[in-house]
This record gives structure tokens, C-alpha cells and sequence, in this order.
């Protein structure tokens, strides 16, 4: 495969724009270096990049993109909002309907607040729930991602109840003591963190479905028990349902899961491909935003009609019946044609599906928590990346990200995807 246009691109990139991407993640570092495709066009399935190759697209815009790229019903909505003022800076009746939807959809959001990206969401949440409790902790669980402010770009600790470090420069110790990182899937560790910790948290973060190493989905019960402990110590649960939400049904993991949180963080699939976030929850934890509340948070891109329009096109598409049975479809396609290829070459992985989400470890081990993820094979994941890649297969160039199956995907793809991964094991088992 040519790949002349997308290297040249990448050297001029790389004097303009910091790494040459404008998202760390975009970058090819994780699976060896070199130049990441760039890409011209995305029609559905399918992205076109600019030496002319074509691939079937897993990425998805790392989990945006569900509908297919440049879904016409989207793109509709896009136009009609450009025609009408791309920006008022005044309220508008969409915001409502859009409001409206999600809360049908989310029950346990009584009021919403439109940001521009889930970092933004979450970011809030967190100091919501500190307005609200008057206290300044917080809890997270190892191997989540949040977004990249401050509070939550901090490492586990060397113990189940320990404070956090600075996971990046410019994070201050001082800030990053303010959390507390448990393992996943682990209510000894959590019950420990909480018999510590406790009484000064103002809020433990959770991804209810984790996507960030990986599908992995919470253990029976342990969710129930971090809803429990957290009554007991007057701690908010706040759901990072950035990337979860309308992924696996017309809901979030929330619903999906039958359990409650205070407050909710959303972003991604919400703005059907335009910049978006919003977070929701109890309507006396939301009073306490300004202008209602003394915490404040404000953005001059918030609720665009922009964002807010191509957000509605996208959850009415979601809307219409089947569409999560024929990801689900789909996705069990795929699963038992990479197990399959995966048996026949003698290679050992693990997958985690959700659904039209999956992920694939080079492990054996069933992966529950950040640690087994991390301790997945990543060399063979890069080989694994650019076999894939060098038969049009596009996947995020992390062991990490999941793939994302959209409604634009066929059967067709997915048979062709499987083809491509039998070659790919083939190769690396010699
Ligand atoms: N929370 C979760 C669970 C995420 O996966 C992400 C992004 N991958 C974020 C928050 C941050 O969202 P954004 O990139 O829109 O700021």
C-alpha cells in the first residue's frame, strides 16, 4: 500500500502542529512511530485517505461517528443549522428539544447543561459535586479516562488507598492528592479506599461500562456496591458516560444497567460528530450551577445549534428500531470470525464485546481491570495494527481503544475485516 502523501504530509505536519496531530492518541507512537494515515474523506464505512487507499473504519472517531460518516440525515441538519447562524450566544428552542430528549432517555438527569467536549462535562461534574458536599476529594478507578483536566490526569497509587501522582507535567502533586485510584472491579480495594477516604469524598467517577482499556464491563455487584458506600459516606456517584451512552441501546450503561447516578457526563455520539458535551443529574445537585448555584461554568460555544441539531439528527437515528440489534449482530459476526482465525493460527487473545463495541487483548487471561489490560501484548498489537492497516482495515492505533462497529457497516465489512485478520494471524504466527 502507497503511503508517499500521508508521510510527506506528516514531515510538513510535524514543524506546524505539536507531534503532527492535534490529539496525542492520533499519533503512531503506541504501535512503533511513523506517520498516521492521514485521511482525505469518510463516506459510511469508509475512509479515503490521501494516497487514494480505501478502508473499512473501526475507529469511528474514536466512538462519535455511529451512524457512519457523513450520514445524510446529519449532514441535513448540519446544513439547516449553518443557514440559520452557526453561533447566537442567546438560547434557543433546540437546546430544549435536545434537552428534552436526553432527559427521556436518562431519567435520572432532571436537568442538563450543554459543554463543548466531555473533558468540559466531566471537569464540571466534578466541581458540582464538590459544591454540593462542600468537600474536595474525589475517587476514580485505575485505567479510566476522564477527559484531561488536572483532577483526573493522575496515576494509581502504589495501594488500593493511596493519594494520587501527577500523571502528566504541569498537574500539580498538590492537585493530584485530591483523588484517590482504586483498581476496577475490585470492592475490597474499594471498600478499603472508602473506610479511608470516605468521609471527605465529594464524589467518586466511574465509567459504568469501561471503554478506556478496553470494553470492560463491571463485575455483578460491583457497582451495587459503589452506589451502597457511597450513600453511606454522602458521596455523589458521578457516570463518565462519555463514550457509553447511546452506544449499546437508546440510553446510557445507566439504564442499560438499572442503576442511578447523581450525575451523568456525555459527550461523543451526543453531537452526532460536532463538538459536544453535557452533564445532568438530580435537579438540588444541578441548582447548584450558576446561574441558579454559586458553581460556576460557562462556555460561548455551549449549546451551538450546530452541535445541538446534528446531536438530535443523530439520537433520531438512533431511535429507529433494530438499529442496536444489527449492531449487536454484527458485532457477535465479528467476535466468532476473529476467535475463529485466532484458534486456527495458534494465536492467544482475549475479546471483550459490548455489543457493536469490542476489544482485543494478545493475552489469555480474561481482562476485569486495567492491570490485565495493561499487561496485554502490546508488541504484537502493533504488528497486529499494521497488518490490518495494510489491507484497508482501520483501527485506533492503541491496545487500549476499542473498535466501534457503526450503522453504515455491512456484513460485507465484516467478512472482509474477518478475512483480513486471518491473514494478519497467519503472518504473525509464523
Ligand atoms: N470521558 C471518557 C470516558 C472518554 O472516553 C473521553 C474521551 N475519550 C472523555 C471523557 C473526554 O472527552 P473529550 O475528548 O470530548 O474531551
Amino acid at each position: 500500500m502507497q503511503r508517499t502523501q500521508s508521510e510527506k504530509l506528516h514531515n510538513e505536519a510535524v514543524t506546524h502542529i505539536v507531534g503532527g496531530v492535534n490529539s496525542p492518541s492520533r499519533s503512531y507512537k503506541a504501535v512503533g512511530g511513523g506517520a498516521p494515515t492521514v485521511m482525505a474523506r469518510a463516506q459510511g464505512a469508509y475512509f479515503y485517505d490521501v494516497d487514494g487507499n480505501k478502508y473499512i473504519d473501526y475507529l469511528a472517531a474514536y466512538g462519535p461517528i455511529i451512524t457512519g460518516h457523513a450520514h445524510p440525515h446529519i449532514t441535513k441538519a448540519l446544513t439547516k443549522a449553518a443557514e440559520n447562524g452557526l453561533l447566537y450566544g442567546t438560547p434557543t428552542e433546540h437546546e430544549i428539544q435536545f434537552a428534552k430528549m436526553l432527559k427521556e432517555a436518562i431519567p435520572s438527569m432532571d436537568k442538563v447543561r450543554f459543554t463543548n467536549s466531555g473533558t468540559e462535562a466531566v471537569m464540571t461534574t466534578i466541581r458540582v459535586a464538590r459544591a454540593y458536599t462542600g468537600r474536595t476529594k474525589m475517587l476514580k478507578f485505575a485505567g479510566c479516562y476522564h477527559g484531561h483536566s488536572d483532577l483526573v490526569l493522575v496515576a494509581a497509587g502504589s495501594g488500593p488507598a493511596t493519594l494520587g501522582t501527577p500523571d502528566s507535567a504541569g498537574v500539580p502533586k498538590t492537585i493530584a492528592e485530591e483523588i484517590i485510584t482504586v483498581p476496577f472491579n475490585d470492592p475490597e480495594s474499594f471498600k478499603e479506599a472508602m473506610d479511608k477516604w470516605g468521609p471527605e469524598l465529594a464524589g467518586i467517577l466511574v465509567e459504568p461500562i469501561v471503554g478506556n482499556f478496553g470494553m470492560v464491563e463491571p463485575n455483578p455487584g460491583f457497582l451495587e456496591t459503589v452506589h451502597e458506600l457511597a450513600k453511606d459516606y454522602g458521596t455523589l456517584v458521578i457516570y463518565d458516560e462519555v463514550i457509553t451512552a447511546f452506544r449499546f441501546h437508546y440510553g446510557a450503561a445507566s439504564t442499560l444497567l438499572g442503576l442511578e447516578p447523581d450525575l451523568t457526563a456525555l459527550g461523543k455520539i451526543i453531537g452526532g460528530g460536532l463538538p459536544i458535551g453535557a452533564y445532568g443529574g438530580k435537579k438540588e445537585v444541578m441548582d447548584q450551577v450558576a446561574p441558579n448555584g454559586p458553581a460556576y461554568q460557562a462556555g460561548t460555544m455551549a449549546g451551538n445549534p450546530a452541535s445541538i441539531q446534528t446531536g438530535i439528527a443523530c439520537l433520531e437515528i438512533l431511535k429507529q428500531p433494530g438499529v442496536y440489534e444489527e449492531l449487536d449482530r454484527l458485532g457477535a459476526l465479528l467476535e466468532q470470525g476473529i476467535l475463529e482465525a485466532a484458534s486456527q493460527y495458534n494465536v492467544t487473545i482475549t475479546i471483550n464485546r459490548i455489543k457493536g463495541a469490542l476489544s482485543i487483548y494478545f493475552t489469555n487471561v480474561k481482562v476485569e481491570n486495567y492491570d490485565q489490560a495493561e499487561a496485554s501484548d502490546g508488541e504484537q498489537f502493533a504488528q497486529f495494527f499494521r497488518l490490518m492497516l495494510a489491507q484497508g482495515i482501520n483501527l485506533a492505533p492503541s491496545k487500549y481503544e476499542a473498535w466501534f462497529i457503526t450503522t453504515a457497516h455491512t456484513e460485507q465489512d465484516i467478512e472482509q475485516t474477518i478475512q483480513a485478520v486471518h491473514r494478519a494471524f497467519e503472518q504473525m504466527s509464523q
